[in-house]
């Protein structure tokens, strides 16, 4: 698959792999062996992830605890360790362990730049699917277009993450990501491979993407594309998060800063928000006609 000119190329992919830490636009890549990739999952049964870090350096990502266990100098965003051995130490634990769903991924975005290069996400979907286990992609890379063709016919669900309808604040919260309308074409595709599609609606941004012309515009577009699955998520303050939405509502939306951050850290705050931005989204599926899709 070409290269999609929506998404940056970390790489020129005609030139050898690196041999050791390099610079690639403002990232760090490094290439690092793993001992272990598929872990036991909290969304479905297992989860694997071929990256540490992610390119697509979302402003509110809640994988940026990663870097408790995985210290790096960078700031989140700004570096990628690739599992260079991720395909073989997936087979070795697939001998041992029972089929079931496996979450894509949980820590990174799988489909990220890097992915164009190393394909790891690609084979080690090859090697799940294989052996009789079921995929649940999420992503926000117009890079899971190329794996159609491995995914079409095969247990796989297809889902992507969109946080705003709004185009300009997407691109600041997820500078690394498809647009909008990319995500929404990857579920036209799916759809149109057979593939079931579910949609994550979230984090939901305070005083951006929750508003009932936001939430409903969201809905709207998952009744047109006939999306089988719809979740929504708060935001939530987990560790790392805040720092990262911070320096993005100081720098482009500062009259949101104090209300976010009474919603994030104020307990009668935050349970009045989460009551209210409930029965909005309830509302919205509603109107939507898509309130059975609900996960
Ligand atoms: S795409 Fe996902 S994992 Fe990557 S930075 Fe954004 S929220 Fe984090």
């Amino acid at each position: 698959m070409p290269h999609d000119p929506e998404q940056p190329s970390l790489f020129d992919l005609t030139s050898p792999a690196p041999a050791g830490p390099v610079l690639a636009g403002d990232v760090v890549i490094r290439e690092v062996r793993c001992k272990s990739l598929l872990n036991r999952g909290r969304i479905d049964d297992y989860s694997f992830n071929a990256y540490v870090g992610c390119a697509h350096a979302c402003g509110y990502c809640y994988a940026r605890f990663m870097q408790r266990f995985h210290p790096h100098t960078e700031a989140w965003g700004r570096f990628v360790d690739v599992k260079i051995n991720a395909v073989e130490v997936l087979a070795r634990q697939l001998r041992k362990l029972p089929a079931g769903r496996v979450f894509t991924c949980s820590a990174c975005d799988g489909w990220q730049p890097l992915e164009q290069r190393y394909r790891l996400t690609r084979e080690c979907c090859r090697l799940l699917l294989d052996a009789g286990f079921d995929i649940h992609v999420l992503t926000k890379s117009r890079l899971v277009l190329r794996d159609l063709d491995l995914f079409a016919g095969r247990a796989v669900r297809l889902g992507v993450t969109i946080t705003t309808p709004d185009e300009r604040w997407a691109r600041l919260w997820e500078p690394g990501a498809a647009s909008v309308a990319g995500r929404l074409d990857i579920l036209r595709q799916a759809k149109a491979a057979g593939l079931e599609t579910t949609v994550m609606f979230g984090p939901l941004l305070p005083g951006i993407s929750d508003t009932d012309e936001a939430i409903g515009q969201l809905f709207g577009w998952a009744a047109e594309l006939g999306v089988d699955r719809i979740w929504t998520d708060i935001l939530n303050p987990r560790p790392r998060v805040w720092p990262g939405v911070q320096a993005v509502l100081k720098a482009h939306a500062p009259e949101l800063y104090e209300p976010t951050r009474q919603m994030l850290f104020e307990a009668p705050a935050r349970r009045a928000y989460q009551r209210k931005l409930n029965e909005r989204i309830h509302h919205a599926a509603e109107r939507a006609g898509v309130a059975n899709r609900m996960g």
